[in-house]
């Protein structure tokens, strides 16, 4: 069934869990996302990231009309989002093709730019019924700008999301959820995130609007309880994923040396989807 991020969202906070987004890069990944979060009964959002088609993996118009497709066909509830967008045609093509979120990533731009293109993208996303996402903050690690990849592997505090502004932001831009930085980075960590768990909260109370995890994946499962405890709704989690996928090819690979695309795909399929799995009874925090 596919569903509005936002209903996702607080029927998380309800329960005091978070909505794991997942970001697909196949039919591999969105098969392994989606049976796992039905066999759990668990909400999900799947995720398409613009980096994908930068680095030469998949572009939106290849996977986006699959993932509403088959989000409708799954018996779980499921959010379609995308993510990390800097470009007014793509994001509108989302929306299009039925993604039920989407975020606008201005975090780079000065502080009133990024105010007025939020703004634009509340403004288009409503016309479709879609929430929106929006970042204040710098997030370290592999992140897109309009049109290159850059790397900043430095976590540095003075980039952390500030309460005070995060609440202006969210009154002059009307968005839906707020992506923030608090220690997490994009990617694969080099050394164990220090996460700053408190300023979470002051997030959520001041911003008035759920908080969004980027660089979810490699969290300790003591970090997850914090922040989802203090308000953390929608967890991005991929890497981790991905890297559980060519493990496994890697380790199950035949003694001959050969290996077939679609046992490939059958390999790390299975074990994406135990990951996904972990991550997804990790998100409801009940442990
Ligand atoms: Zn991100």
């Amino acid at each position: 069934m596919l569903y509005n991020a936002k209903d996702l969202m607080l029927e998380a906070e309800k329960h005091g869990a978070a909505v794991g987004a997942f970001n697909v890069t196949c039919m591999a990944t969105i098969t392994a996302v989606l049976e796992a979060a039905e066999e759990l009964d668990s909400p999900v959002i799947l995720e398409y990231a613009p980096i994908h088609d930068e680095e030469g993996i998949i572009s939106l118009e290849e996977i986006g009309p699959a993932m509403v497709a088959m989000a409708k066909a799954s018996s779980a509830k499921v959010g379609v989002h995308y993510d990390h967008g800097v470009d007014f045609d793509k994001i509108k093509k989302a929306l299009d093709m039925g993604f039920t979120s989407v975020m606008y990533d201005g975090s780079i731009l000065p502080y009133e730019e990024n105010i007025e293109n939020t703004r634009k993208a509340v403004e288009l996303a409503k016309k479709y019924g879609a929430s929106v996402e929006a970042e204040l903050g710098k997030m370290a690690g592999v992140t897109m700008t309009n049109d290159h990849v850059v790397e900043n592997r430095a976590i540095d505090r003075s980039n952390f999301t500030n309460p005070e502004q995060a609440k202006d932001f969210v009154e002059k831009t009307g968005v839906d959820m707020l992506a923030c930085s608090f220690g997490t980075s994009h990617g694969l960590y080099t050394s164990a995130p220090r996460l700053d768990t408190e300023l979470v909260k002051e997030l959520r109370q001041t911003a008035g609007v759920p908080v969004v995890m980027h660089g979810g994946s490699g969290v300790s499962a003591e970090d997850y309880r914090k922040v989802i405890t203090n308000g953390v709704r929608k967890i991005n989690y991929y890497s981790y994923m991905a890297k559980a996928g060519g493990e496994a090819v890697r380790a199950e690979m035949p003694e001959d040396g050969v290996l077939f695309i679609h046992d490939l795909y059958k390999i790390a399929k299975k074990a994406m989807k135990e990951n996904a799995k972990e991550a997804m009874i990790r998100f409801m925090n009940k442990q």
